[in-house]
């Protein structure tokens, strides 16, 4: 008798794969409507605006915009906060984006649901570690991705984001500067191969997109040839191999948007389909595998803080905002830390604002 089984279908693979991504996702509370009421009516007796990251779940991005609210990457998210007359901002997504949002708005009250949620690239970022670091390469630029504390943003030259950071590194290579580059191991590696640039990298990772897996990509292309892939360029530089599109999640939304393939295979947190299906309602959207089949992930697709942003928390914050007790959910930045920080900020915003013009 033989004991060799057969390799799953296609099929088989893709559900399988779709099985252990779905089984990550949180639930929606039972009371969902309610709480959403309630949480509208509350933004606007507290003269509050919602700001949501693409990542956060579904229900979040949808109170986002139907309550005069914004969902973006964590610069859009920054500076909407930024340019709403609201005194009051509540950021859904993880902990830098509420520090950023307080930089860029000193005179405003940010709240986030929990200060808990953070991020990978950030606590893999110490200040002082990396303060050393800089300290050991004085020769050079130090650029700092937007995934990081105030304090080490305080520390740095300039900071990028996913969109920019391209464009930034290739901007200093051509003025003969060579960088220092952190955290996130792989965008830093993608913006050094595209821009030919000598980049000195710091080993951080992000826990979400390391875990997506060439080979299972491999295996949901050939059951979907039409499908194009779409990389966010935190992954591995194997997934970023296989990419029709490598981009922020600005980037990627905007080319469901613009190609004509009727599916799309994507590489980045689950929580950006929200956006996705509102560009191309009609297409299929694949979450790219993160582990081969039958194995476990630590992520899946859908990252553990982003999901700490839930109904129930920010409902509860808002119930008692101003009290002492949401003391606890308001960001603060010192001073003269979030002086430190703005510079190399503002130079990103300058930077943007001159390519657009
Ligand atoms: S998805 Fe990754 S980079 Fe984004 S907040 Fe989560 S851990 Fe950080």
């Amino acid at each position: 008798m033989s004991d060799i089984h057969e390799n799953p279908s296609p099929q088989e693979i893709v559900k399988s794969y779709l099985d252990v991504a779905l089984s990550q996702a949180h639930e929606k509370p039972a009371n969902s409507e309610q709480l959403c009421a309630e949480i509208k009516a509350d933004l606007k007796a507290n003269d509050a605006v919602l700001v949501a990251h693409y990542y956060t779940a579904p229900e979040l991005q949808a109170l986002a915009e139907q309550s005069g609210g914004f969902v973006g990457d964590s610069l859009e998210m920054a500076r909407f906060g930024k340019q709403n007359p609201a005194q009051t901002l509540i950021v859904a997504g993880v902990k830098f984006m509420g520090e950023t949002a307080k930089i860029l708005s000193p005179e405003k009250n940010v709240y986030m649901p929990t200060l808990e949620a953070t991020c990978s690239l950030d606590l893999g970022c110490p200040v002082d570690d990396f303060s050393a670091f800089c300290d050991a390469n004085p020769e050079r630029t130090v650029v700092v991705y937007a995934n990081t504390s105030a304090a080490v943003k305080a520390r740095s030259d300039w900071v990028v984001t996913s969109s920019i950071a391209l464009d930034v590194v290739d901007y200093l290579d051509s003025q003969g500067e060579k960088i220092l580059w952190a955290p996130d191991k792989y965008l830093g590696s993608y913006v050094a191969e595209k821009t030919g640039a000598d980049v000195l990298l710091w080993n951080g990772s992000c826990i979400v997109h390391e875990e997506f897996k060439s080979r299972g990509i491999e295996d949901l292309k050939r059951a979907h040839p039409d499908a194009a892939v779409l990389v966010h360029p935190e992954s591995p530089k194997p997934v970023i191999d296989l990419a029709d599109v490598v981009g922020s999640t600005s980037q990627l939304i905007e080319a469901t948007r613009k190609l004509t393939n009727p599916a799309f295979i994507v590489a980045t947190d689950q929580g950006i389909f929200y956006k996705m299906q509102q560009a191309c309602p009609d297409k299929q959207l694949l979450i790219a595998p993160t582990a081969g089949s039958g194995a476990t992930c630590r992520s899946c697709a859908n990252c553990p803080w982003m999901a700490m942003n839930e109904l129930d928390s920010l409902a509860g914050l808002l119930r008692t905002l101003g009290n002492p007790e949401t003391e606890a959910n308001e960001i603060h930045v010192d001073s003269q830390t979030a002086q430190q920080a703005m510079k190399p900020l503002g130079r990103m915003l300058d930077f943007a604002t001159q390519r657009k013009g």
